[in-house]
């Protein structure tokens, strides 16, 4: 192929899943648009956010999707997941309960997505250490027995949020093209 006609275009969906208020849409809200929101009910209503990153020079788009609040109440439907070929799965370090959901949110996306090339497992709120319920050992070790990559992020004050999209964004990359 030729280079430099910007003939060729990068498409990944990237879907966010995880339980309800581990900042899954504040992450997204902070990675595109820079913004934190206090009151998590401001965020609620984006389908998807596209993003672009430049790869070896070529424009790659990531739509990345976020829920709705369905998660509430385990609805997530097969329609989400359909065509991911990313994930982050996310839980909050200081609640012990949604890191024990992580599983089942994995069982989750192999139901329903058999295309998925790059998952990250996030332990979000980095910015409450001092209050964490699960250690940074822990996310690890879940990680790399499940074959994911794993960064602890803060999108409260923006710590990893980039490096955790662009490298989810990357992979993918890699693995394509
Ligand atoms: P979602 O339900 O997973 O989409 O979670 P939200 O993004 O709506 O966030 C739930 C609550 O956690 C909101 O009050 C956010 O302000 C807060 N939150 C999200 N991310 C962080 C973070 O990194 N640090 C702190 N301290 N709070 C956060
Ligand atoms: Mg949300």
């Amino acid at each position: 192929e030729e280079e430099g006609l910007g003939g060729e275009e990068y498409l990944f969906k990237v879907v966010i899943i995880g339980d309800s208020a581990v900042g899954k849409s504040n992450l997204l809200s902070r990675y595109a648009r820079n913004e934190f929101n206090l009151n998590s009910k401001a965020t609620i209503g984006v389908e998807f956010q596209t993003q672009s990153m430049l790869i070896d020079g070529k424009e790659v788009k990531a739509q990345i999707w976020d829920t709705a609040g369905q998660e509430r109440f385990r609805a997530v439907t097969s329609a989400y997941y359909r065509g991911a070929v990313g994930a982050l799965i996310v839980y909050d370090i200081t609640r012990r309960t949604t890191f024990d959901s992580v599983v089942r949110w994995l069982d989750e996306l192999n139901t329903h997505s058999d295309t998925t090339i790059a998952r990250m497992l996030i332990g979000n709120k980095l910015d409450l250490a001092n209050i964490r319920a699960v250690s940074v050992e822990e996310g690890k070790a879940l990680a790399e027995a499940e074959g994911m990559f794993f960064m602890e992020t803060s999108a409260l004050d923006s710590t990893n949020v980039k490096t955790a999209f662009e490298l989810v964004i990357r992979e993918i990359y890699n693995t394509v093209s």
